[in-house]
């Protein structure tokens, strides 16, 4: 039976990506060597890594002066990496997730932190829009798609002080305008390619602007220096996930960029909501207009919930994979990341379709 893929991350890849690795693992650009047992200073690694920086560069148009770099260590390790860099008496954070409040967690270790705004108040079904961002802060940090919660932030906001953004589920899913940003950084794992690999994108100026001694590996300068042959290989890289994030962005190139994977990606989660604001056994979770493009969540219709395992079982006898719900919202989302077929959606959308018929 053909499955369909809708894990919140790691989460399904472009097959043209997955092919190709599978070969690189077997024999890595011709040489005769298997991609994890070459060098990382093999020419055609080097080559690797400089086209996937310019990938991102030309993929997301990020404007020369910004820096872009891959480490490890996930979303996670850039909580507290970005406060150490960034951060010198306050920052102020927008908490619409248990990811945002992870972060300002973090950030508490290295000084004041100021929650503008937070959405706990109703289990983060919606984005607070209603808030001041404090002009005596370092800097603003939001976090644009709410993966658990399947909220999301559409615009690029005007911020008056440096925006950091958690751009880990919605990176690459739409154009982004770099330039309202200071720094934006997130996980590979859910748009962009396997876990193991982390993206930075970074206004040169914040690089070692930091009035603190930092560990070279926190420092991000570290990551970027001015050789270009050094960059994102100050320690040895995860060759791996980045082969398939190159991979991977090279299919997002060759399907025409981010105008187009944003068209599919309304198309995708326009014909999901749709269905569960039609059926009678779903509801919607998240307020209207913040619903995310990328993580739909929607629970059994009131009177209805004693059918929800039946529903998944329903679901799963039908192919569908990964769709129950995170614990703390329940019921079930659907992540539609660019690689997620259209098909897919749409027998899911039978599946709904086929299971209210059955109980009508
Ligand atoms: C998954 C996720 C994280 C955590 O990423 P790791 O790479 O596992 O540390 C952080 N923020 C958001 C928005 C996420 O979706």
């Amino acid at each position: 039976m053909k499955k369909h893929n809708f894990n919140a991350g790691p989460c399904v890849l472009p097959r043209q990506a997955v092919e190709s690795a599978i070969e690189a693992i077997r024999d890595f650009d011709g040489t005769g060597i298997g991609l994890l047992e070459i060098s990382h200073r093999t020419p055609g690694w080097e080559r690797i890594m400089a086209e996937t920086e310019q990938l991102w560069r030309e993929l997301l148009n990020i404007p020369e002066e910004y820096a872009v770099f891959f480490v490890g260590g996930g979303a996670s390790t850039q909580f507290f990496q970005v406060p150490a860099n960034l951060l010198k008496g306050k920052a102020a954070y927008l908490q619409t997730g248990v990811w945002a409040k992870k972060a300002a967690k973090e950030a508490k270790y290295y000084g004041d932190v100021e929650i503008v705004a937070s959405s706990e108040d109703k289990n983060y079904t919606y984005i607070p829009k209603e808030y001041t961002i404090p002009t005596d802060a370092d800097y603003f940090h939001i976090t644009t798609n709410n993966t658990i919660y399947g909220t999301e932030l559409h615009e690029d906001i005007d911020c008056p002080i440096t925006l950091v953004a958690d751009m880990s589920s919605d990176i690459m899913s739409r154009p982004v305008d770099v330039k309202k940003y200071g720094m934006i950084y997130g996980g590979a794992q859910k748009n962009v390619g396997p876990a193991g690999v982390t993206f930075v994108i970074i206004r040169k100026d914040l690089l070692g602007s930091s009035e603190r001694k930092l560990q070279s590996m926190v420092d991000y300068a570290t990551h970027y220096p001015d050789e270009a042959r050094n960059r994102s290989m100050y320690n040895t890289p995860p060759v791996f996930p980045i082969f398939v994030m190159h991979e991977t962005l090279k299919w997002v190139k060759e399907l025409g960029g981010l105008e187009v994977m944003y068209k599919m990606n309304k198309e995708k989660a326009e014909l999901l909501y749709n269905e569960i604001d039609r059926n009678s056994m779903f509801v919607g979770t998240a307020v209207k207009e913040d619903r995310s493009l990328m993580n739909v969540c929607f629970v059994m219709a009131p009177g209805k919930e004693d059918l929800q395992d039946e529903f998944f079982n329903f679901a799963k006898e039908r192919g569908m994979v990964g769709i129950k719900g995170h614990r703390s919202v329940g019921g079930f989302r659907a992540s539609l990341y660019n690689a997620c077929p259209k098909e897919s959606v749409e027998a899911l959308v039978a599946c709904m379709q086929e299971f209210e018929n059955l109980h009508k």
